[in-house]
């Protein structure tokens, strides 16, 4: 089976470790492979090097190095770097950066710079994560910068845009957004491998990702859109929010930002035109009878606290996939 997923960090990386663990599972001898398509929108520039926070979210994550409470980072982490620049007053601050995790921007950054694509990096930074050895391909949806910005009140009656990451992580998405822009996205394609992988995929599947900011992000990439609309395979998607509220972060703001209620059966109506099946916490409100979306209720909480229940979880969006066959 070849399964596609779109993912953002921490809801994507614990979901894609959930359908890996369901997968070997499997008595039917596989080999059964996950490509996943990573946001890129979140990356920044910081200390002079090129971070990728979900890129790096999910190589933790599937590579064992995780902080399992945080959701994010390597474990054992120490961040005798960032003091040293503190020291020396260099800006910002407010994101933090571990000493393990700076190796990872060092050797991305530095690869950059002689010339590899964005692709090329991750597929080092990948194999030494091993997840090619767990039949899983990690691609960014694309190889071309792209930053996500948000418009907020200047305070002067007027608007200015930051970085995605002052919005969320310095801000904590306190101050109201207008709306997101995805700078860079005019000039970005798809990377290596993203539109063949939703078009010739057995299955593709949306983890619990935030709707706006990293799925949202990665259905603006050119073509992407289009080849969830025209693949064979069945697309089913995982809610995000749990009893109309986001399991953890800030998506209720995102949606506020572009008009959707937060609500599952909301956010399922952003992808009407791919969505074969959506499946929902069993607490969840039925949605309008109008919605062309079918949702599934799931007969469990719509939650991963551990890799158990993600496989769980993965195993039933898996299940409704291949319950639903596109004409
Ligand atoms: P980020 O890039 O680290 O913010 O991670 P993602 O975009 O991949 O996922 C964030 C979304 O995952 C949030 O909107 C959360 O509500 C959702 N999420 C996190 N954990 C769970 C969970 O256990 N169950 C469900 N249904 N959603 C979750
Ligand atoms: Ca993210």
């Amino acid at each position: 089976m070849r399964i596609a997923t779109l993912a953002g960090g921490v809801g994507g990386s614990r979901f894609v470790r959930g359908l890996r663990r369901h997968l070997d599972g499997f008595a039917d001898g596989g080999p059964h492979e996950i490509t996943v398509i990573g946001n890129t929108g979140d990356d920044i520039t910081l200390w002079g090097l090129r971070v990728c926070p979900d890129l790096d979210t999910l190589l933790y994550t599937l590579g064992g190095g995780v902080h399992e409470a945080q959701g994010w980072g390597r474990t054992e982490e120490t961040h005798r770097i960032q003091g040293e620049l503190a020291a020396y007053g260099v800006q910002p601050q407010w994101f933090g950066l571990g000493d393990l995790d700076v190796a990872t921007h060092i050797a991305r950054s530095q690869w950059l710079g002689q010339g590899h694509t964005l692709s090329e990096v991750t597929a080092r930074l990948a194999d030494r994560w091993g997840l090619p050895t767990q039949g899983i391909r990690l691609l960014p949806m694309s190889d071309e910068p792209v930053e996500t910005h948000v418009v907020v009140d200047d305070g002067a009656g007027g608007e200015r845009a930051i970085h995605f990451q002052e919005w969320w992580v310095r801000h904590q998405a306190g101050l109201p957004a207008r709306r997101f822009v995805a700078v860079g996205m005019d000039r970005a394609v798809a990377a290596p491998g993203v539109l063949d992988a939703i078009r010739g995929a057995d299955v593709v599947l949306l983890p619990p990702s935030n709707p706006v900011v990293s799925i949202g992000i990665i259905l603006g990439v050119p073509g992407v859109r289009d080849a969830l609309r025209g693949t064979t395979a069945p697309v089913v998607g995982v809610s995000p929010l749990v009893g109309g509220a986001p399991v953890r972060g800030h998506a209720d703001a995102c949606l506020a930002a572009i008009g959707v209620e937060a609500t599952s059966a909301a956010v399922a109506g952003l992808f009407e035109d791919f969505l074969d099946g959506w499946l929902v916490d069993p607490a969840d409100p039925a949605p309008p009878a109008a919605s062309r979306v079918p949702v599934t209720a799931w007969d469990r909480p719509l939650l991963m606290p551990d890799v158990e229940s993600a496989a769980a979880l993965a195993g039933a969006a898996l299940d409704l996939a291949l319950s639903l066959q596109r004409a």
